[in-house]
């Protein structure tokens, strides 16, 4: 069962994560967007990290929703309103259990997931962090490092495509051949839930 404990780790890890990665994030979204993606998902980890810290959390679905109500308040661009509405209605999902299995975490990331696509209006195919997001939601019920590798595969899969969605959008053509960054940092939100372990 995963507890408090591991949400909090895994949020931790994320935490590392794009701050190795924060100016890989910028530079993909300095070729399509506004060059502030890494340094935009690192202020708002940083303060998920310190807001846990602060206010240790009793169980996953709060972990999630005080995780999704700092990058609300503290990312200016699109990313932080889609990250925290995907970390706040996946808590919610999850209720107020005490401990979830990874099943009923991955059926909750599903929910988490929707609510995006609906809040963004975009849908596979458009570009964005939704490419990296819905096959890791799918690949989930297999295990975690399924769907670390099927974010990964989606992140990469947004290369070729024109963005219709976000920023990147206003380029029209001239956003094929880049990886979109929100699908990127997507990645890594996935691979931190497959390097967090269960302890
Ligand atoms: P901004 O574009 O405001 O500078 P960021 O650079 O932090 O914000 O985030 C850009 C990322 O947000 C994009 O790469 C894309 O993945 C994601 N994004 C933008 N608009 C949408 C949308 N409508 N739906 C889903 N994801 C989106
Ligand atoms: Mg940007
Ligand atoms: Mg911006």
């Amino acid at each position: 069962m995963l507890d408090a404990a591991f949400f909090h780790r895994w949020m931790t890890t994320v935490t590392a994560l794009v701050d190795r990665e924060a100016e890989r994030l910028t530079e993909l979204d300095s070729a399509i967007g506004d060059a502030d993606h890494g340094s935009n998902l690192r202020r708002g980890f940083t303060a998920v990290s310190a807001a846990l810290e602060k206010e240790p959390q009793q169980t996953p679905g709060a972990v999630l929703a005080l995780a999704g109500r700092q990058l609300i308040s503290t990312v200016g661009g699109a990313s932080g309103p889609l990250y925290g509405t995907l970390l706040r209605r996946t808590g919610k999902a999850l209720g107020d259990a005490p401990a979830v299995t990874a099943d009923e975490l991955a059926q909750a990331l599903g929910t988490g997931v929707a609510a995006v696509a609906q809040l963004g209006g975009a849908r596979a195919g458009d570009k964005t962090m939704l490419d990296a997001l819905l096959p890791a939601v799918d690949a989930l019920g297999t295990s975690f490092a399924a769907g670390r590798e099927a974010a990964l595969a989606g992140a990469e899969a947004t290369v070729p495509l024109q963005a219709r969605k976000g920023r990147a959008s206003y380029l029209g053509e001239r956003s094929i051949g880049h990886q979109d960054p929100g699908a990127a940092s997507a990645a890594l939100l996935m691979a931190a839930l497959a390097d967090t372990e269960d302890t």
